[in-house]
């Protein structure tokens, strides 16, 4: 996708501070970060929401084992963690291509706001 940030960030052609990186997904910092540790966990290939990925593919299941990965990494494992799936406006999607929220750090309140 030509214009979509996260695949920019993908194609390295915007910078971002990447924290994990294998053949089919990157994480990166969130610029805007809403926890001492806010990652976002981002497929390679474009999908433009979690609505979007068709049936049988193991995306889903490969970012989730980042996220395992990056909470060891992070030290938030025994603490615990959020991990969040935006989706569409009322949901808070902001950018138009699938990812997650690794958010840990801090005691999270529920439910959102
Ligand atoms: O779930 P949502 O689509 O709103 O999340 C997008 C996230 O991408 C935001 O938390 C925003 O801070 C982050 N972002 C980023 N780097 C960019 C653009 C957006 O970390 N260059």
């Amino acid at each position: 996708m030509e214009d979509c940030i996260f695949c920019k960030i993908t194609r390295k052609e915007i910078p971002a501070e990447t924290v994990y990186e294998d053949d089919k997904v990157i994480a990166i910092k969130d610029i805007n970060p809403q926890a001492p540790v806010h990652v976002l966990i981002i497929p390679k290939e474009h999908y433009d929401s979690i609505l979007t990925v068709p049936a049988g593919n193991c995306i889903i299941s490969d970012m989730h084992m980042v996220a395992n990965r990056l909470a060891l990494k992070f030290g938030i494992v025994d603490s615990g963690f959020r991990l969040v799936n935006n989706c569409g406006e009322d949901g808070g999607q902001t950018v138009d291509h699938i990812h997650y929220h690794l958010l840990g750090g801090r005691e999270l309140t529920w439910p959102p706001g």
